[in-house]
């Protein structure tokens, strides 16, 4: 027998790889340790198509995955290059994303500090590029490694070549279910230039009378304001914001604004205008609503809870509902953030 085959479990319940807390079968369960690993299971289960998962914080599992799910668990962190000014930290898939930026926070190496208590691993955060803050992944993301699904090889991947963009790159899109990355390098730095653009973490500098705010207190400043606003995985299933904030044409923008004045909405390039999707949700009246064991989070309607016991079916249900009452109401149609399978 081989190894890649004995790495493999059967039927396994998915509920502790998901942060929505959602009970799903897999009929095939690898956790992936190494590229060797990786390679040598896509040669030895090349019928199939795999699911990738990292730490399942941003996955909707809508039914059982009848095929073989690959947990990265690939670790590491080594540095691959060091100028006077930055470091290049080269990261594995399956290290977790939290404890990566405070391990850079704890040695003042900066461009991450905002991105703090994101949940889940480095493989997965090129996959959205990952946002919070003020800040996107793609501001400190240098290149990474990605399996070729069907060749088993491994190859390089520039940041232009990645696509980002709000919460997309090519891997949401062209390159979806194609490659599964392995390592990926950030450029920190060794100088940074704080981000406080962000309105909650000026007023909060402001109220601790921080004057000359350093990495560490953005840090310790994002962690709490998330801590206070999103409800925990640990406590209340969810997987954050379960939509992206639509981007629509500033005429769009102008017509909303006729019947709903007091829409906000932040200028972007080309003539666009974000418009918060958890403000559209909550004044379509779904702001803590519960149905059955799903609801919108109390804080935060942008946020779909699982209070216990929901299937996936019961959460694609509730965001259906929600995105046809944000239809009607203002001629949105609302994109899952979220990745469903
Ligand atoms: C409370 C909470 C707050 C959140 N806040 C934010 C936020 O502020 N900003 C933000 O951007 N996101 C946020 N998220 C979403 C989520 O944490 C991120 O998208 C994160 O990067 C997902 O990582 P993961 O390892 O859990 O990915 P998973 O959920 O396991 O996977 C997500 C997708 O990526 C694919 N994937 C995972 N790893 C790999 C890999 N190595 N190679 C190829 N494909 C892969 C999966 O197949 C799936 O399609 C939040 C989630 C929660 C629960």
């Amino acid at each position: 027998m081989s190894n890649s085959v004995e790495l493999v479990q059967t039927d396994v319940d998915l509920q502790p790889f998901n942060t929505l807390n959602i009970s799903a079968r897999a009929r095939k369960f690898a956790s992936v340790e190494s590229v060797a690993e990786l390679k040598e299971l896509l040669t030895d289960f090349d019928s199939e198509s795999p699911l990738v998962l990292g730490g399942g914080s941003n996955i909707l599992f809508s039914d059982d995955f009848e095929g073989l799910v690959l947990h990265m668990a690939i670790g590491g962190k080594e540095i691959i290059k060091e100028t006077k000014e930055h470091i290049w930290l080269k990261v594995g898939a399956g290290e977790n994303w939290h404890q990566t930026v405070r391990y850079c926070v704890n040695r003042r190496w900066g461009g991450i500090e905002n991105l703090s208590l994101i949940p889940g691993t480095m493989g997965a955060a090129p996959i959205q590029n990952i946002g919070a803050y003020g800040v996107e992944l793609k501001e400190v993301f240098e290149w990474l490694q990605a399996v070729n699904i069907e060749t088993a090889e491994e190859e390089r991947f520039e940041k232009q070549d990645c696509r980002f963009g709000y919460r997309e790159s090519i891997f949401k899109n062209e390159l979806k279910g194609k490659y599964i990355i392995t390592n990926v390098v950030l450029r920190l730095s060794k100088y940074p230039r704080l981000n406080t653009s962000y309105g909650a973490i000026k007023t909060e500098l402001e109220a601790r009378e921080i004057k000359d705010p350093d990495i560490r207190d953005i840090s310790d400043i994002v962690i709490d304001i998330r801590n206070s606003k999103l409800p925990n995985p640990e406590t209340l299933g969810n997987v954050g914001s379960f939509f992206k904030n639509p981007i629509v044409d500033k005429k769009v923008y102008e017509r909303i604004k006729e019947t709903h004045p007091e829409t906000p909405g932040y200028p972007m390039k080309n003539h666009e205008v974000k418009i918060p999707a958890g403000w559209l949700i909550e004044q379509a009246g779904w702001k803590g609503k519960v149905v059955g064991n799903v609801g919108t989070y109390k804080q935060q309607a942008l946020v779909i809870v699982n209070y216990g016991g929901a299937t996936g079916r019961e959460i694609l249900q509730l965001a259906s509902d929600i995105r046809k009452s944000v239809e009607e109401q203002f001629g949105i149609e609302l994109v899952p953030e979220v990745n469903i399978v």
